[in-house]
């Protein structure tokens, strides 16, 4: 933009507007600032601006949804020294369920950064579809879980 273009409207001008006719509170300390004549809280003396924000975004199922991913991920990276370990070990190497459930938790561990670096599409999933895909992401990994647990029983 140049110096030569016209401003459509200036920034104080919008809020005062905006605030005309309205209730909206001062986000400094919550004063009703319906039919503010200047763009400062008369309460607070904060000076004011309009801005733009997001509806609430709602991270809640997403952050269920990564949760057994990445513990699965650190629990495999942890689980890999032991494992390793067993091929030299006099008992034998490791059962191969065992094998499976760390490489499970690899890319478990893999699909939940997939997850991050895709975070705005699942955001833009419906809430049930995002509720129904963290609860199947928790029983998948459960099943897992006990898998190992059971699988490190027979070791
Ligand atoms: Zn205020």
């Amino acid at each position: 933009m140049t110096d030569a273009d016209p401003q459509p409207a200036d920034g104080d001008t919008l809020l005062l507007e905006f605030v005309r006719d309205r209730d909206a509170p001062c986000p400094m300390c919550g004063y009703n600032l319906r039919n503010l004549p200047t763009p400062i809280c008369p309460e607070c003396r904060e000076p004011l601006s309009l801005t733009v924000g997001v509806r609430k975004p709602r991270f809640g199922w997403f952050v269920v949804a990564i949760t057994p991913g990445f513990f699965s991920g650190i629990c495999a990276a942890m689980m890999l020294i032991p494992l390793v370990g067993s091929l030299y070990s006099p008992n034998g190497p490791a059962p191969w369920p065992v094998w499976a459930l760390d490489a499970f938790g690899w890319l478990s561990g893999l699909a939940a950064l997939v997850l991050v670096r895709y975070r705005y599409a699942f955001l833009r999933l419906p809430q049930t579809v995002q509720r129904g895909s963290a609860v199947m992401l928790w029983a998948i990994h459960l099943t897992a879980f006990a898998g190992l647990v059971a699988a490190g029983l027979f070791w």
